[in-house]
């Protein structure tokens, strides 16, 4: 077997590959393209994708594709194939530089929100030459941006490479300030965290609920959970760590830096990191991360569930966004400094994502927000869904001096240098740690948790950097025509603070306390559902924001909220259809068939002679035909309340119906149905129970 550092990268078009395939002039004037920004010419084009085409042809490859990211949420190709005929009956294979650079797949189907009639539904695909290419399968995939004809975006890339434009336009106006003029651009950097569950095919494919909707819908609780905290970071089972031998070798295949990986809190959930990477190219891989995790579970007879709550009862799975902004000169930005003058930089930059996310804690929150993910926010196991930043002790006591003008001094620490006359120094402190925040510093970077697993990570950096370009521009723009600029900074600063200071929180996020504290006094968010918050998008403080930064044009605004609405009916009407389904045909027949046994095993006994007792089966008799009146019952209101919130008008009153309405009958179906469970003998049970889900795989 070949090692590691023969594997990574052996199957992406990447640097190394393009430096020994491509004649000088072409691979410096992609440099610059890809570096910059700079435009590409037809003929650089054409070069490239003859040696793309070569290398991939040498690889296997008989087919490319335009490999793009619509607001399914999932990524989409359409394979076309190399070959052209040649005049003597044969094919060459052949790929050419406009072939590369824009395609048109008749994606039509894909939900656009009003953005485009079928009619004009041509939508293209522009390559995101960012991104490198790579082979999955037999086919050469080229990474790419999917607009209509009017420009407008039907993708998540095409806005979250905008938001990386707004945000380098603005630090680099910030970086200008403080006197450094070699930095070229500012990107910000993303590590996503992936947990995800591991189940059993054969288990999987007996339950409805999970072949439909991902999760289990029923189930009682098993007698063992998660309680001995004897998952999380365990001795990972052969079974789970031969699939990830081969995950970890097919992502670096594709040049996905897949560094760590862990047994989670819960029993049968696992975690895998990359190594952190500039925002877009973490998405790409994110998403196939994704992919070949489910790819490779089906060979070892698992499936992966990126569900955000699969299981009741048990954590859920989440995706951490760990999150900076690095300088092409290689500096974090987000890093305290060694000088005065860095740690000014650094507490400016600190600042602007406060006020970030205090003005756009909204935002935040839209961008995370499915129906899987309402499961976990606020559930205590994930953050709530009330937005907070964790800045950790020392930092908090800093901005507290600033605040109040006071020297800043702690036990044990030099008593603070004054820098840039006024800033104090300080070193980083990785040692605090809190796991119920949902924006969390960590010593270098901030740690965004609020996203589901099943989440791409674009929505949340869209948001994430386009409100950090807007505090950066609010700032640049005073700071650009200050006449005293350490005082300008200073009060800038203190103003910052004492301005969003309600949103720093470093106590215990999970506290019920907290949440009113958050709400009441402090007058932050608390949208606890999808329903509650999506409407939000299109408030006019953020419609103002993400249009002047050009990062969403109103259209593509109400386009969003329209398919992210739309997605979450759909959804919950799955789950609930699903539901009606197993309990009408599985559940409420096995339950019938144990009864029936009981009530001949009485009658067997009464036949016999009166003196057999047989209270046990009378009193379970009766239980289990109050419960099976419950199930058909509540199965009948369920299936009502579907028809119902089917017929309101708009996905604005269907989500709210949905909410105040189905979820609540779902719930009732499901307490009739889970106390069914544990009174019906096992071999009644027409599905696999989660105690078999969450300890089958070994
Ligand atoms: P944790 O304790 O949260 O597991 P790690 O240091 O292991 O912290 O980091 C988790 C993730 O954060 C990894 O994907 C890592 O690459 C990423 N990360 C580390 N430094 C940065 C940074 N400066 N910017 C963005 N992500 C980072
Ligand atoms: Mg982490």
């Amino acid at each position: 077997m070949s090692t590691v550092t023969e594997i990574f990268g052996s199957m992406v078009f990447d640097d190394r590959v393009m430096k020994a395939t491509l004649p000088a002039k072409v691979y410096f004037s992609l440099k610059r393209t890809i570096d910059q920004g700079d435009d590409l010419d037809i003929g650089v084009a054409n070069a490239v994708a003859a040696a793309m085409r070569d290398w991939a042809v040498e690889r296997g490859a008989t087919h490319f594709t335009h490999w793009f990211q619509p607001l399914t949420g999932i990524t989409a190709e359409k394979h076309d194939s190399f070959i052209t005929p040649s005049p003597d009956g044969g094919v060459i294979m052949e790929f050419s530089g406009r072939e590369l650079i824009k395609g048109e797949p008749d994606a039509s189907s894909f939900p656009s929100g009003g953005l485009r009639a079928t009619f004009e539904a041509r939508g293209y695909t522009a390559w995101d030459p960012t991104s490198y290419a790579f082979i999955k399968g037999r086919t050469l995939c080229i990474p790419t941006a999917f607009c209509s004809y009017g420009g407008e975006a039907l993708d998540k890339k095409t806005p979250l490479l905008r938001s990386m434009e707004a945000l380098n336009h603005q630090a680099l106006r910030i970086i200008r300030l403080f006197g450094d003029t070699s930095v070229k651009c500012v990107k910000p950097s993303v590590g996503p965290e992936q947990e995800y569950f591991l189940v059993d095919r054969q288990m999987y494919d007996k339950r409805q609920d999970l072949v439909f909707t991902g999760r289990t819908l029923f189930g009682a609780k098993p007698p063992k959970g998660q309680e001995m905290d004897d998952h999380y970071f365990g001795v990972i089972k052969p079974r789970v760590a031969a699939y990830m031998e081969e995950l970890n070798r097919e992502l670096w295949k594709l040049g996905i830096l897949a560094k760590t990986e862990h047994n989670e809190v819960a029993p049968a959930q696992h975690e895998l990191a990359p190594i952190y990477t500039t925002t877009n190219v973490a998405t790409d891989h994110n998403q196939l991360t994704m992919e070949i995790m489910q790819k490779v579970a089906a060979r070892h007879g698992l499936v992966c569930l990126l569900h955000e709550k699969p299981f009741a009862g048990v954590n859920g799975s989440g995706k951490h966004n760990n999150w900076s902004l690095t300088t092409d000169t290689g500096v974090n930005l987000l890093a305290p400094g060694k000088t005065p003058s860095e740690n000014a930089q650094f507490l400016l930059f600190l600042c602007a994502v406060i006020k970030a996310v205090d003005d756009y804690q909204d935002l935040l929150r839209i961008a995370v927000a499915t129906a899987g993910n309402d499961h976990r926010l606020g559930a205590n196991e994930a953050p709530p869904a009330v937005v907070s930043m964790f800045l950790g002790d020392e930092l908090t006591a800093i901005l507290e001096s600033i605040e109040a003008g006071t020297p800043y001094s702690a036990a044990g620490k030099q008593v603070m240098k004054l820098g840039v006359n006024v800033l104090p120094q300080f070193t980083k402190d990785t040692t605090d740690r809190n796991r119920t925040s949902p924006f969390a510093f960590t010593g270098n970077k901030f740690e965004f948790r609020m996203l589901g697993s099943s989440n791409s990570i674009a929505c949340a950096n869209i948001m994430l950097n386009a409100a950090v370009a807007e505090s950066l521009r609010v700032y640049a723009d005073r700071l650009e025509q200050a006449e005293d600029f350490e005082s300008t900074l200073h009060d800038m600063i203190r103003k910052t603070i004492a301005d969003h200071k309600r949103i720093i929180f470093n106590g215990n996020g999970y506290d019920d306390a907290w949440i009113r504290e958050a709400t009441e006094k402090r007058g932050l968010c608390n949208y606890r559902t999808t329903a509650d918050c999506i409407p939000h998008l299109l408030d006019r403080k953020n419609v103002e924001m993400l249009t002047a930064h050009r990062v969403f044009t109103q259209a593509e605004l109400r386009s969003r909220m329209e398919i992210t609405l739309e997605n979450y009916c759909k959804t919950v009407i799955i789950e609930a259809n699903t539901m009606v389904s197993m309990a009408r045909s599985e559940i409420a027949p096995a339950v019938e068939a144990y009864t029936k046994e009981l009530a001949q095993t009485a009658a067997l006994k009464k036949s016999l002679s009166e003196d057999i007792p047989c209270t046990y089966e009378s009193g379970l008799l009766k239980k289990l035909s109050g419960l099976t009146e419950s199930i058909c019952l509540s199965a009948e209101e369920l299936a009502d309340a579907v028809s119902r919130v089917g017929q309101c008008d708009g996905v604005l009153a269907q989500s709210a119906a949905i909410r105040d309405e189905l979820i609540g009958k779902m719930g009732q179906l499901r307490i009739a149905c889970d106390e069914a469970e544990v009174l019906t003998a096992r071999k009644y049970w027409p599905f696999p129970t989660y105690g078999e889900l969450l300890f089958g795989v070994r």
